[in-house]
């Protein structure tokens, strides 16, 4: 009789999914002998944003979580999330640095590989699915799953086909809003198991409510693998529970065989954790969300957008959000939406609706996006879109990857010149997030608090909402958009500023990541003066003026709130 196989999310998406993937090392580790007890399939601890999340919030090494993790689990293999090209960041990495990345995961203790593309475009997965394989390593492929006019059963069974030929060991259908409905799943399932030799995961959130019918209709479909989390840390934009699942399945063809009493004593240590974290949690994520059966938006990115709406009163502006959403995801492709695209769309929304006109502004990475540098989206592009955005540029037309230079080298050196690097492992961490490691390996990032006040905006005036928290894979951004040519007079480090004609402010809170200019250089209207990280996106300030920069007040590293200024242009 075939069993059901469970993978455990506690580790990594459950609490990414509610905690803001917040949850410590320390409190990981006390739980996980108790986890190798079980006999899941895998144990996913690793990956997604835990790794950013280690070094930007939580001073924590990541690296060192994988191993003493690893230290406990011993009898269960370790699954991590692996977002192809971009690996555990944003935005494709050389070649030479995502073999060195999965050479040293897999040195440190992962076991099994989930490997995706927010395009499912295989160019951008097929490198770090080689050099898994040649570890030894179980590789899962995965079908990023979404609903569009660019998306059918044939074009995810060609996709599952192509990961084959590649040398997956698994196909997993990863449902990020938990969007996929019950006989979809048991059309798909059942093509899958037909027509390829690979093992089937199905990874679903219980956003849109479906999701526990969905997976019996897998299992009806001869799934072989589950996607849960342990009850405390499950439902709402997490996965399903992990005991109500064994528990369903219990006694029928489709038996997990997994102890309840086991995992009881695990789901308390869970609710003392829940506990200890309740401040993260937001009501909003636990709740149903019907809406993103409509809009599609994974993990709660909407609903923040609407508590943050409703905060400030300004609901008014909600639909328009609402809206404008589909109309970016249809110019650019219908891209699946999971990290880094549901960033670039939302972010790229909330940009169209309140700076007034359609990609007045758009980000670095929109810009790159529209060239093909994330890959080839499922549809084509909007082309007058395109033209506003890049001109007459003409799009890459080949694997992004194959542009990028080798970078390892250089990276290894800038951190050694650094001396950040006590160890190979550092390299990587450097090469990932230059700014925030350096940061972190230097020893001067510190641990956020636990406990976190939320700042009350409720006092807001009713005049038109300028501040917006967007949630990006469990980390909440404040985005300020700020009327063009608008200065405001703030106190920072570098002495107060008084509105100056021909300054240049940054119009979004964030992290000054280059300056491009020097004083005495001469500048045209729409040149590029600086750089400014935020909400994990490059974006690229520009002159509104032509002139001479007289002055300039930040420096890279510099931390700047929406409207400081950046330098003078007279
Ligand atoms: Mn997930």
């Amino acid at each position: 009789m075939k069993v059901t196989k469970i993978t455990e999310t506690a580790l990594r998406d459950g609490h990414q999914s509610l905690l803001a993937t917040r949850l410590r090392t320390r409190d990981l580790v006390p739980i996980a002998e108790e986890l190798d007890k079980i006999g899941f399939f895998s144990i996913e601890a690793w990956g997604g944003a835990t790794f950013d999340t280690c070094i930007r919030y939580l001073n924590e090494d990541p690296w060192e979580r994988l191993r003493s993790l690893k230290e406990k689990i011993t009898q269960t293999p370790l699954q991590m999330l692996l977002r192809g090209q971009n690996l555990v960041g944003y935005k494709h990495y050389s070649d030479d640095v995502v073999t060195k990345f999965v050479e040293k995961s897999y040195e440190n203790g992962v076991d099994v590989f989930r490997i995706f593309d927010a395009l499912n475009d295989v160019k951008n997965m097929e490198q770090s699915i080689k050099v898994a394989k040649a570890q030894g390593a179980h590789v899962q492929g995965t079908i990023s799953y979404t609903v569009s006019p660019a998306h059918s059963l044939d074009t995810f069974i060609d996709l599952a086909k192509e990961l084959e030929s590649l040398e997956c060991d698994s196909i997993a259908i990863k449902d990020m809003a938990g969007l996929i409905n019950p006989s979809t799943t048991y059309e798909l399932v059942s093509r899958l198991k037909e027509e390829t030799d690979l093992l089937v995961d199905l990874h679903c959130h219980c956003t849109s409510g479906m999701t526990p019918i969905s997976y019996y209709a897998a299992c009806q479909a001869g799934v072989d693998i589950l996607d849960t989390a342990i009850s405390p840390l499950a439902w709402g934009t997490s996965q399903p529970p992990t005991e109500s699942i064994v528990a369903a399945l219990q006694g029928t063809e489709y038996d997990t065989k997994l102890n309840l009493k086991l995992l009881n004593h695990i789901k308390k240590y869970f609710d003392d954790i829940r506990e200890k974290y309740s401040s993260l949690i937001d009501p909003i994520t636990e709740k149903v969300d019907t809406d993103v059966l409509i809009y599609q938006i994974p993990g709660g990115m909407l609903s923040n957008l609407i508590s943050q709406l409703k905060e400030q009163n300004a609901l008014d502006r909600y639909q328009d959000v609402l809206d404008e959403m589909p109309r970016v995801r249809k110019d650019m492709g219908y891209p699946p939406l999971v990290t880094p695209t549901s960033q670039i769309v939302g972010i790229q929304a909330v940009m169209n609706v309140l700076g007034g006109e359609r990609y007045k502004t758009v980000s670095n990475e929109v810009k790159e996006y529209m060239k093909g540098s994330y890959g080839t989206p499922p549809a084509p592009l909007n082309q007058n879109v395109v033209k506003k955005i890049i001109g007459n540029e003409k799009p890459i037309g080949v694997r992004p990857a194959d542009l990028i230079e080798p970078k390892y080298e250089k990276y290894k050196k800038e951190a050694e010149e650094k001396g950040l690097v006590k160890k190979d492992e550092d390299i990587l961490t450097y090469s990932l997030y230059p700014s925030v490691a350096t940061k972190f390996l230097k020893g001067e990032a510190e641990e956020e608090e636990l406990i976190e006040s939320r700042t009350d905006m409720s006092d807001s005036d009713g005049a038109i909402p300028t501040e917006y928290n967007v949630e990006v894979d469990g980390d909440v951004f404040e985005v300020r958009i700020m009327p063009t040519g608008f200065l405001d007079v703030k106190e920072t480090d570098k002495g107060p500023f008084t509105p100056v004609e021909g300054g240049i402010s940054s119009s979004m809170q964030g992290m000054v990541i280059k300056v491009k200019v020097n004083v005495g250089d001469k500048v045209r209207k729409g040149s590029t003066v600086a750089v400014i990280e935020a909400m994990k996106m490059e974006n690229d300030i520009q002159s509104d003026v032509e002139g001479v920069v007289k002055e300039i007040y930040v420096e890279p590293g510099d931390a700047v709130k929406a409207g400081d200024t950046l330098m003078v242009i007279a």
